[in-house]
């Protein structure tokens, strides 16, 4: 049975610095592997270690086997590279989607985002990044091989290109023009809705809609 220290008028060790802990690696490193997180920062990743090394009930391990059961499972799709757990996933198995209209996404999220929004009817391509050379990465590291073989199978008509209005999202939708168009296929572009330097996870289902509808055609190479 856990010992709660408040009941016997100690201190909550959840409200006791860290800084205690600051010379043990294991704790760093904790500290460390939590500030890897989008949106955690120094101060948010001691509190969340701190957190989880005095939490009851268990509650550290149950987080450690959620996460390994987690990534165990989850694996990209065969075909549009989103995260599923089935493969096929879902919508790449759905016959009442429009598999001629592709909708490019940088991450996952971006697919999940244009779902909610519920009247997109197409498929999705997920890049899991963008092009972003001062950082190492090209094509290469992204599904762009996987998206040019979908498109050169066959049976797709329409590219749209949903990356983020970022300089690196603009770079990479102006590449997947220049590699696409020349096979024939509509390259088009969402352009309204969507604020510059925002990601897709952070707008609304009406917005996104907008964004969908109101894509426009880009110039081939
Ligand atoms: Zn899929």
């Amino acid at each position: 049975m856990e010992c709660d220290p408040r009941a016997h008028g100690g201190r909550d060790p959840r409200n006791v610095s860290l800084a205690v802990l600051t010379d043990s690696p294991a704790v760093e490193h904790l500290i460390g592997a939590l500030r890897q997180l989008p949106g955690v920062g120094k101060r948010s990743a001691e509190r969340l270690a701190l957190h989880l090394l005095t939490a009851p009930g268990g509650e550290a391990q149950a987080l450690c086997d959620a996460i390994a059961q987690a990534c165990r499972k989850i694996k990209r799709c065969s075909i549009c590279c989103d995260l599923a757990e089935v493969d096929p996933c879902s919508i790449c198995a759905d016959d009442r989607r429009d598999r001629s209209t592709v909708c490019v996404v940088e991450q996952p999220s971006g697919a999940m985002a244009i779902e909610a929004g519920g009247v997109y009817r197409g498929v999705y391509h997920v890049l899991h990044g963008v092009l972003n050379p001062l950082a190492g990465i090209g094509p290469s590291e992204l599904t762009v091989d996987r998206l040019l073989e979908r498109v050169k199978a066959g049976g797709v008509k329409e590219v749209i290109v949903a990356t983020n209005a970022t300089a690196e999202g603009e770079a990479t939708a102006m590449y997947l023009t220049r590699r696409i168009s020349p096979l024939g296929v509509t390259v088009s572009r969402i352009a309204h809705g969507v604020p510059m330097g925002g990601g897709l996870e952070f707008a609304d289902g009406l917005t996104l809609q907008h964004a969908i509808e109101g894509r426009t055609a880009l110039p081939g190479a």
